[in-house]
């Protein structure tokens, strides 16, 4: 029997599916998670020693590749000298000043220990800086698992989103909008509604969590005009596009679009860890005057603002910085993405793909899909059938259809070949 399949069935005994966070049990493509035993710039390897290519990157995270020299330098030095003292160290004021630097919006930032603990801390502050409740999230955004954003649309625009999670009372449900991306009409009918009691809308600028889906320009226009007409304030969520789609993160690629344009709080993760549990969120000195302990909005954390996570953000962040990092990585990326879209039409399959930066996504779709709904059409035996093939040969795809890609900057044009020809084998 496979390694991966007894480390599974041990796993299933004490923990709930044998896994601590969902989408690592396979359920969406069925089959027996692989159990990794390590990592190395663009592979990853099971505990039956077969090596992959990974375009998961721990979701994000490891824009570098798996153990780059310089990252793995910084958090060994770091954890020399202690793993945590719950007083402020000066490498959390330096990561702090390199992602203000990078992220004109914010003025200042506050570190957290994961995404769920900066978006469920920017819907406090914008509240708290509002006096206001409700707030608008689109359909198919993730935005981590806190009880108020696990809501789904409700029955109409007058009805408030239902919990789309047990344990989530319909009360905490009940100021939570939800709206389907891109939809510019539901979107103004919202604000005519309920408008001046918004707190703030919160949007993943690039959708990484129902594949990949961008924004429309006209859309985040809108969006930008509406919460400044009403008083909201507009939540980017770049727990996923932070450092990741660029240097500037999705909002710099906004900004280059539309010029001036800014969100009013952004939340980062990820990247902004190298693989360590960090987060962040921030915006202008005039909002975040309102946390603790300057303001009235409480937020704490016993490892936010950790001295080895930050030793590995730092470092991270330092060698994305470097001349022609995100040059490179964008092509190695729409390399990878047009040679599927090639293998595709070669063999007769509906496809369609995009990406920015290190991130991807492709369906099994003839048209780019603008919205939850439409992710949602595609054909999950294919896809399936397509993940389980390109597993089979060595490429690790997420194993969910809704899922976004990544390609780190340690993949080379050899393993893009290669990728490249396991989709020609497994569309065939
Ligand atoms: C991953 C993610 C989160 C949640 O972050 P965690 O660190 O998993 O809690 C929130 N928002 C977005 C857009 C994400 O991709």
């Amino acid at each position: 029997m496979s390694q991966n399949q007894t480390l599974f069935e041990r796993a299933q005994r004490v923990i709930p599916g044998g896994v601590n966070s969902p989408v690592r049990a396979f359920r969406a493509v069925g089959g027996t998670p692989r159990f990794i035993t390590r990592g190395s710039g663009a592979y990853i390897f099971d505990a039956d020693a077969k090596r992959y290519i990974d375009y998961i990157g721990s979701w994000g995270p490891m824009i570098l590749g798996h153990g780059h020299p310089g990252v793995l330098e910084a958090v060994q030095k770091a954890a020399l000298e202690g793993f945590s003292f719950g007083a402020p160290t000066e490498r959390e004021i330096e990561l702090a000043e390199e992602i203000l630097k990078l992220v004109p919006s914010m003025e200042q930032v506050r570190l957290v220990s994961s995404g769920t603990e900066a978006t469920m801390s920017a819907i406090r502050l914008a509240r708290g800086a509002t006096g206001r409740s409700k707030f608008i999230k689109f359909e198919g955004c993730y935005h981590g698992h806190t009880d108020s954003l696990l809501v789904k649309a409700g029955s109409g625009l007058a009805t408030f989103g239902n919990p789309t999670s047990a344990g989530v009372p319909a009360e905490v449900a009940q100021h939570t909008v939800v709206l389907e991306y891109n939809n510019v009409a539901q979107l103004e009918e919202a604000f005519s509604l309920y408008g001046h009691e918004l707190a703030c809308v919160i949007i993943e600028p690039i959708a990484g969590n129902m594949n990949f889906v961008r924004a429309a320009l006209p859309f985040v226009k809108r969006l930008r005009e509406l919460c400044t007409q009403y008083g909201a304030l507009l939540v980017f969520d770049e727990v996923m596009t932070g450092f990741r789609v660029g240097l500037h993160s999705a909002q710099g690629h906004y900004a280059q679009l539309l010029p001036g344009f800014k969100p009013d709080i952004s939340t980062f993760g990820k990247v902004i860890g190298g693989g360590m549990p960090l987060a962040a969120f921030g915006a202008s000195r005039e909002i975040m005057k309102h946390l603790a302990p300057l303001g009235g909005v409480y937020q704490a954390g016993t490892l936010s603002g950790n001295p080895v996570a930050t030793a590995c953000g730092l470092a991270t962040l330092r060698e994305i910085q470097k001349p022609g990092f995100f040059d490179s990585l964008g092509a190695k990326t729409r390399q990878l993405v047009e040679g599927l879209k090639t293998v595709a039409a070669e063999n007769g399959v509906p496809f369609s793909a995009d990406c920015q930066g290190g991130m991807f996504g492709f369906f099994l779709l003839p048209e780019l899909p603008q919205n939850y709904k439409t992710v949602m059409t595609t054909d999950c035996t294919r896809f399936n059938a397509f993940f389980h093939g390109m597993l089979d040969r060595g490429v690790y795809l997420a194993p969910a259809l809704y899922e976004a890609g990544f390609v780190s900057a340690a993949h080379t044009d050899d393993d893009i070949a290669a990728t490249l020809d396991a989709a020609r084998r497994a569309l065939r």
